[in-house]
């Protein structure tokens, strides 16, 4: 790689700037990735584009050719610049990467059963937001969650998940009770645990709640659709 292309993705990642940093790679390189474009900063709302864009390719099965890849790489040795967090379930068939068509250095990426943010997790997002320079945040909540499921049977039963289970239950009970006592769906479930997930996030201080109220940070909530890949947007 030539030392201009090096200088160029360095200064990429100190001004934090996804354009410049997507302008610096090879258009198969970029993956879901916009044409690069002058100017400031992209919006979060742009960014959010961007993974909507990627999941719509997904959705259809269109990928990017897997070649580049080490060109990447070499690109990315040096620093990171994601141009969006996301806080996911563990589960085996909801992966971020392909669900957005993003490659390596996109997403920053916390994964954990149930998808509820716990301090490591809000940790990591803050660590994002304040040294990588991410400004879009999504919490990742998907269909037929074996997490969600288990916490809305323990409260229903009233009988606790077993250790270490029950730090789950813990962090979600609270957030999906009122759909318990309505007798609701697992799916209102999965959307209660999202929505809680998000209010929290946006609540924590300082880095998320003021990126939040200044409209440098969105904080959106999706459930990914497991037989057709769509990741529906919650409002
Ligand atoms: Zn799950």
């Amino acid at each position: 790689m030539s030392s201009e292309a090096t200088e160029l993705n360095r200064a990429a990642f100190l001004a934090g700037s996804i354009a410049a940093m997507s302008a610096a790679l090879p258009e198969s390189a970029r993956g879901a990735a916009p044409p690069p474009s002058a100017g400031p900063l992209p919006s979060a709302e742009r960014l959010l584009g961007q993974l909507v864009a990627g999941n719509k390719r997904f959705v259809s099965n269109d990928f990017p050719a897997p070649n580049k890849v080490a060109e990447k790489r070499e690109l990315l040795k040096e620093g990171q610049a994601p141009f969006a967090a996301i806080l996911g379930c563990s589960d085996s068939r909801v992966v971020p990467n392909l669900i957005f068509v993003a490659g390596i250095g996109d997403l920053f990426v916390a994964r954990v059963a149930g998808n509820y943010p716990d301090d490591l997790v809000v940790a990591s997002i803050e660590y994002a937001i304040e040294h990588l320079g991410t400004r879009l945040v999504l919490v990742l909540g998907h269909q037929n969650c074996g997490a969600v499921k288990a916490v809305y049977s323990a409260v229903k039963t009233k009988e606790p998940l077993p250790p270490h289970l029950s730090t789950i239950e813990q962090l979600i009970s609270p957030g999906i009770a009122s759909v318990v006592d309505a007798h609701g769906s697992t799916d209102q479930a999965i959307e209660a645990n999202v929505r809680a997930a998000v209010t929290n996030l946006k609540a924590e201080r300082p880095y998320l709640a003021k990126g939040v109220e200044s409209g440098r940070i969105l904080v959106v909530g999706g459930v990914y659709q497991l037989a057709s890949g769509e990741v529906k947007l919650l409002d």
